[in-house]
């Protein structure tokens, strides 16, 4: 089968590999010329495990190709995935620009029967929106069936996620549509994947759903850190002792600087807009990203609680990216932590593993280090912002030596608060006792 993915970004870039590699013929479509040339270089314009690798092989093995040429690969194709991004608009709803774009385009192009699918996350309603569009917009008459087909790999894992997903969802009504996406999947169907084949708007808004739901354990996670500190518990204790009932699970029960990222943010603020739109409270989501919003200056507030305040301080910060394993710095709580505390009058040298040069673009006012211990040279306090596994093991005498006072303050629960103690570190952590 010959199929299109238009859009060669995180989800994008992983979804074409990934069926590239189940023997599919795949072409990565893109308008960012610089980043296709990139990819027909076998390179990967961003930090994944694994994807460059298996870029590389299938690029070899002819099965994956990359082209700006958007006509022909639609022409070419009889399945056209759409997986552009889907930004946070102005009023907090998804911002469908990208989706119109590659929709006008299938319109225009298409020279035969095709399957327009949305891997992007995108509002309830698309699917119908893309099928207008298209229908009013073909410049030869064709059929075609629009399917919604929502992605939940994370990045950082995402090959994995992507080749062993805990379910696949389908939203289409068309049999014909159903039939050549179970066709994609097939290798995923013999391992006994979990298919959810429903209506197209209830596809789109599981994907939603699964995100907001999400999210909702990380704030109510942090919720009750905040209640630990101030009843002196441990949120460690806590989390394992609830998460330990199957009913709750252990998962997202992780306190820290609060959700970040490229999808989080921007999908819990679709779903309060659109709850909104049709004149429901979403009261729920709502009170989710404002616990959200509350964690920014909660650790700005507890950093400058252990460094004896901001201003005219030098501060380590380690970690950019989002979350670990990946460059991708959008949202990412570090980021915005940064930026506070230098706005405060505090100055910091920071160190990540894959997102310098991604950081370098958004903080280009601050010292960026060669490792974790040249971060941390002639620093009033260090700060663990992400739990990349570089940052678990830390030579804590070389970091004493490394640091002007021995103050560490551990957004992310890493460390054991006893242990730090006994190596005589003021050491803070989130929802534990200080
Ligand atoms: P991204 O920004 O990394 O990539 C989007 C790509 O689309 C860019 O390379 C851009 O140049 C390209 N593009 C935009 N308009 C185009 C057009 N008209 N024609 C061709 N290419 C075009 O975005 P992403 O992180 O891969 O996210 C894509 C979608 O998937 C979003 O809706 C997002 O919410 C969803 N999603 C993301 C993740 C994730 O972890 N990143 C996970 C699940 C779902």
């Amino acid at each position: 089968m010959n199929i299109a993915v238009v859009g060669t970004g995180y989800v994008g870039l992983v979804t074409g590999a990934c069926f590239a590699e189940f023997g599919v013929n795949v072409m990565g479509v893109d308008k960012d010329e610089a980043k296709i040339a990139m990819l027909r270089k076998g390179r990967v314009p961003f930090f994944e495990p694994g994807l460059e690798e298996l870029v590389g092989r299938n690029m070899r093995e002819g099965r994956l190709s990359f082209t700006s040429d958007v006509k022909a690969a639609v022409e070419k194709s009889l399945v056209v995935i759409i997986a552009v991004g889907t930004p946070q608009g102005a009023d907090g709803a998804a911002d469908l620009s990208f989706v119109r774009e590659v929709a006008l385009s299938v319109a225009r192009h298409m020279n035969g029967y095709k399957v327009v699918v949305t891997k992007s996350t995108v509002p309830m309603g698309t699917g119908a929106m893309i099928r207008t569009l298209i229908a009013g917009n073909q410049a030869h008459p064709a059929p075609f069936s629009v399917a919604s087909n929502p992605e939940f790999l994370r990045e950082g894992a995402a090959i994995e996620d992507f080749m062993r997903p805990n379910r696949i969802v389908i939203g289409a009504e068309d049999p014909q549509a159903i039939a050549i996406l179970k066709d994609l999947y097939n290798p995923l169907y013999l391992i006994e994947t979990p298919f959810v084949v429903t209506d197209v708007v209830s596809a789109e808004m599981i994907k939603y759903a699964s995100n907001a739901f999400l999210a909702t354990k990380i704030s109510f996670i942090n919720e009750m850190a905040l209640l630990c500190e101030a009843v002196g518990a441990d949120v460690h204790e806590v989390a394992r002792g609830m998460g330990l009932d199957n009913r709750i699970g252990r998962k997202f029960l992780h306190p820290g600087p609060g959700y970040g990222g490229s999808c989080f943010p921007k999908d819990t603020l679709a779903v309060l807009r659109m709850a909104k739109e049709k004149g429901l409270p979403g009261r729920l989501v709502g009170a989710v990203i404002e616990v959200n919003d509350e964690q920014i200056p909660r650790m700005v507030e507890k950093i400058a609680r252990a460094a004896g305040g901001l201003k005219g301080k030098k501060l380590c910060l380690l970690g950019l990216a989002f979350k670990p394993n990946t460059s991708d710095t959008r949202e990412s709580p570090a980021i915005r932590i940064i930026r506070e505390i230098v706005a405060a009058g505090a100055r910091v040298r920071a160190y990540d593993p894959a997102a310098m040069d991604e950081a370098r673009q958004a903080l280009p006012g601050i010292e960026y280090a060669e490792d974790a211990y040249d971060a941390a040279r002639g620093c009033d306090a260090l700060v663990i912002a992400t739990e990349w596994n570089q940052f678990r093991n830390l030579d804590w005498d070389r970091m004493k030596a490394a640091l002007k006072a021995p103050v560490v303050v551990d957004l992310r629960n890493v460390y054991d608060p006893r242990h730090m103690r006994a190596l005589g570190f003021r050491y803070t952590a989130v929802g534990r006792p200080s």
